[in-house]
């Protein structure tokens, strides 16, 4: 899987610490999955009381996309950012 072009750092440092550690679990759980890459964006299932599509473009972890309420509604969820981290840090055992 090729690097995106964002970097844990930046996301660390983008979002205050609650969806952050949110994401992380949802990571750490193993909540993450089909994590596949197309052209320069990602894609990915999380999987919680429904699965949820989620997108993320390789440029910017800001581009992204959930099929949940918030994704739907523009808002930045912790869905996107647990695919983001997945990205980063490779699938869990
Ligand atoms: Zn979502």
């Amino acid at each position: 899987m090729n690097k995106p072009d964002f970097t844990l750092e930046k996301i660390k440092f983008a979002f205050d610490n609650p969806i952050f550690d949110k994401a992380i679990a949802l990571y750490e759980s193993g909540k993450v999955t089909d994590v596949d890459e197309s052209i320069r964006s990602y894609t990915g299932i999380v999987i919680r009381t429904k699965p949820y599509r989620v997108s993320v473009e390789a440029r910017s972890f800001r581009y992204a996309y959930c099929t949940c309420y918030l994704g739907k509604n523009d808002i930045y969820c912790k869905h996107m950012l647990a695919l983001a981290i997945s990205i980063l840090l490779g699938k869990t055992k």
